[in-house]
């Protein structure tokens, strides 16, 4: 299988149900638990945290618990809206603002 298959409708599809499934996983729960962005590190109400793959499942992510994080809406959000590199700047300055504070 190549790279390409792994973004397949199919693969897409896949890993979708297995997010669905993670979702309502103990562990999922104990992660949302903590009440935490893993990006911003903003606290956040469990109900507020959304699952988010790090390797988005389009550019051949996988619904694996190395892969899965909680993230709050914005950041969500905004991971949806820019593209790689400006998402990796965004985190850069949550980076640097950790670093400042
Ligand atoms: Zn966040």
């Amino acid at each position: 299988m190549n790279s390409w298959d792994c973004a397949s409708e199919q693969h897409l599809s896949r890993e979708r149900q297995k997010a669905r499934d993670l979702r309502r996983s103990q562990w999922w729960r104990n992660r949302i638990a903590e009440g935490t962005c893993y990006y911003c590190h903003a606290s956040v109400p469990p109900s507020e945290l959304t699952l988010d793959h790090v390797v988005p499942l389009i550019r051949g992510g996988r619904t694996t618990r190395g892969n899965c994080v909680p993230a709050c809406k914005d950041c969500n959000s905004r991971k949806k809206d820019l593209l790689p590199v400006e998402w990796e700047d965004y985190l850069r300055q949550l980076r640097d603002r950790d670093n400042s504070e």
